[in-house]
Parts: C-alpha cells; sequence; structure tokens
C-alpha cells in the first residue's frame, strides 16, 4: 500500500541501511554478547563501535551510553534513579506538556507515592518561564525532568539556559530528548543534563531499543536488576540486532542531519504556509521559531480533528490528531489545553510530522487534498456558527 507518511513523530520508517547493518545479527551472528565463548563474545566489539557511535551523535562518551528497551523506559529509569539515590528528597518538577512517559509516572508517584509534583505551565506558544522555573526549585528537589521538543507541536525548550538554572541550584536534571535526538544537534559536552533519554524508532532505527545517557559521576539506580549488562546498569541480554541498528542509524543521523533538517524545513514551511494561506481560519500551535525542522501542528476551526484523520486516511495520507497516544479520544490533548488553544481550534488540530523520505511529490498532494476535505467537513460540522 502506499502511503503518504507525514506521522514521523509516531513513528519512523527503519533506514534500509539500518535493516541490512542488523540482518547478520538475526541470522550467522546470533550469539549472546555476555557468553564466555569466543562466538558471542566476538558480538563485544560490534557492540562498543554501535555504543561508541551513539555516543558520537550526541556528544557523550560511550560508557555513559545505557541501551533500553525503548523512551518510555529510559524516562523511568532516569527519574527512579534521582529519586531512589536521594530518598529525603520528595520534590519532582516537570511540565504540564511532557510526554506520558514522564507525566503518568510524576502522576503515579504523587498519587500513590506522596511526591509533591510541580508542573510547569507553558504560554500560549508552548514556550516555558525561566523565572517560573526559578522560583519552583526547592531544597528537597530531588530531579527536574523537563524535554527537549515537544512531540506535539515540535516546540524546542531552551534545554541549555535551564539545564544551567538547573545545575546552579545544584539539583539533578533529566531531559527528554526523544523527539530532539537526530533532529536537533546535541552536545553533551556543553549541555549540563545529568540524564537524556533517546529512543530508536524516531531516528529511523527500530521499535523496541532505547538509550538513556547518565553523564559520568551521576547518581544511579539501576531500574531492572538481574544480570550485569550494561555494566551492572540495566539487566537483560542485549538486543545485538537492534543495537547494532540503531549505532547504523546514528551514524547516518550524524553524516546527514545537516542536509536532512534543511530538505525537512524547507518542506514543512511549504506545507505549513500552503494549508494556512489555502483554508481560513486555521492556526499554527507551537512556537513558530524555536521549533523542530519536521513538524507542524495546525488547527483547523470548527472541525473535529478525528474527522479530518479519517478522510485524509481516505487520501492514503498518515497524521496524527492531538498526538498518536491521545487520539483515541475526543478531549483536546493536555498539550493544547495546557497552551489554551481555544475550544473551537483544538479539536481540530492535526499534527504533520516529516521525514528524510517526505517528498515535494507529498506535500504536493497533500496541499490539493486538504482544502475540500476542510471545506466538506464545515458544511456538515456541528460546531459551525449559524
Ligand atoms: N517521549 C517522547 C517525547 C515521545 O515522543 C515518545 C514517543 O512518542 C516517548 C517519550 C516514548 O518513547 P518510546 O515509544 O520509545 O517508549
Amino acid at each position: 500500500m502506499s502511503v503518504i507518511y507525514l506521522d514521523n513523530n509516531a513513528t519512523t520508517r527503519v533506514a534500509p541501511e539500518v535493516v541490512e547493518a542488523m540482518l547478520p545479527y538475526f541470522s550467522e551472528r546470533y550469539g549472546n554478547a555476555s557468553s564466555m565463548h569466543s562466538f558471542g563474545g566476538m558480538l563485544g566489539r560490534d557492540l562498543a563501535q554501535a555504543r561508541e557511535r551513539m555516543a558520537e551523535l550526541i556528544g557523550a562518551r560511550p560508557e555513559e551510553i545505557l541501551f533500553t528497551s525503548c523512551g518510555t523506559e529510559s524516562d523511568s529509569t532516569a527519574i527512579m534513579a534521582a529519586l531512589q539515590s536521594q530518598p529525603d528528597k520528595r520534590h519532582i518538577v516537570t511540565t504540564k506538556v511532557e510526554h506520558p512517559a514522564v507525566l503518568a509516572l510524576c502522576q503515579f508517584l504523587e498519587k500513590t507515592r506522596g511526591y509533591d509534583v510541580t508542573y510547569l505551565s507553558v504560554d500560549e506558544h508552548g514556550r516555558l518561564d525561566m523565572e517560573e522555573l526559578r522560583l519552583s526549585l526547592r531544597r528537597d528537589t530531588a530531579i527536574v525532568s523537563i524535554m527537549f521538543a515537544n512531540n506535539e507541536t515540535g516546540t524546542v525548550f531552551p534545554i541549555r539556559q535551564i539545564a544551567e538554572i538547573v545545575q546552579e541550584h545544584g539539583t539533578l536534571m533529566h531531559t527528554d530528548a526523544v523527539q530532539a535526538v537526530g533532529k536537533e544537534a546535541i552536545n553533551l559536552e556543553n549541555l549540563p543534563v545529568d540524564y537524556l533519554a533517546l529512543s530508536g524508532h524516531k531516528l529511523h532505527a527500530p521499535k523496541g531499543i532505547g538509550v538513556l545517557y547518565v553523564r559520568k559521576g551521576a547518581r544511579f539506580r539501576p531500574f531492572l536488576r538481574g544480570g550485569h549488562q550494561e555494566r551492572s546498569r540495566r539487566a537483560g541480554t542485549e538486543n545485538v540486532p537492534y543495537i547494532i541498528g540503531l549505532g547504523k542509524a546514528a551514524e547516518m543521523a550524524k553524516n546527514g542531519m545537516t542536509a536532512d533538517n534543511a530538505t525537512m524545513r524547507t518542506l514543512r514551511d511549504r506545507l505549513e504556509q500552503g494549508l494556512i494561506a489555502g483554508i481560513h481560519d486555521t492556526k499554527l500551535n507551537g512556537d513558530p521559531e524555536h521549533r523542530l525542522p519536521n513538524t507542524t501542528n495546525i488547527s483547523f476551526k470548527f472541525v473535529e480533528g478525528e474527522a479530518i484523520l479519517l478522510h485524509m486516511d481516505r487520501e492514503g495520507i498518515c497524521a496524527s490528531s492531538g498526538s498518536a497516544c491521545t487520539s483515541g479520544s475526543l478531549e483536546p490533548s493536555h498539550v493544547l489545553r495546557a497552551m489554551d488553544v481555544p475550544f473551537s481550534f483544538a479539536h481540530g488540530s492535526i499534527r504533520f510530522s516529516l521525514s528524510r523520505y517526505t517528498t515535494e511529490a507529498d506535500i504536493q498532494h497533500t496541499l490539493k487534498v486538504m482544502p475540500p476535505i476542510i471545506a466538506e467537513l464545515r458544511a456538515i460540522s456541528p460546531f459551525r456558527p449559524e
């Protein structure tokens, strides 16, 4: 089935080069990297190379890279490590617009473990207030967890400035960089965060592999206990093929990011400007300036996002309304609610997210079919003003 895939913040296509790099590790190189025999043991070199490639992409040292099963596990591991290693500190700072991987954990800790959580607010463009952050920090703050870039709007937070404020206060800092790695230049040598989470399937590696960066010397407690893998920091037999795949994807991102970002930004801007100019009563959600180069989130007034998605689906176009995780419900997403997007706009919001595989023809076709879809839906909309 041929599709126009504009849902790359939900997941990305695995790069053919990544598939090719992984294949031998399902067949002839299937050993367990922890085995004593050389058949398994020889995989150690390949894993080390993948770790180095991953580290290079984000300016980390190989020994600071911990392979996990996904972004969610990496987020949980970071937050729990900070809490368990400082049992006397009972306060967490995060934002209202985090991915559920962070938000749901914080709500769980608040409701069932008695932690005090501050959820920082955002303005109508999804921006944080640095003064509110400063004022939120307390002597008993165990960790600040603030995402690098928002998955729904693409808004990029000033993470360096945030990390410096948190560092100055002497508090541990985690950033969920799942949407940023591979799209934003990240150099952890001069970014003072203690933990950073990323996920393979957002950068053209498979689903089911992630990384937690743990700065050398940062407090740590393993989340999964058992075996001695990952220097006793994350038990579980290494997922060798996926680690190799992620190493390849990281290498490709490092080499191709500048060119890919330029192309994505051009196509994204064409799509965004075309939709806003061609359809009345539309609104861009997110920071117009500080945004991932591949993401645009647009609201179409008086229409229902789910209905738009169904019509787009008939045209073979994949996108998301709100976020992939919230599109099962008709409530506007927590991100749009936090931004105070008016009700009549919030319901009709669509996230278009591009990748290096998005073509000019994809954008042309989308620009052609969207105006009639919106016009048709507005004609029957119960929200339409009389
Ligand atoms: N954090 C952000 C910002 C995300 O966008 C996602 C996935 O959509 C995750 C965390 C969870 O990552 P994973 O699907 O690898 O668990």
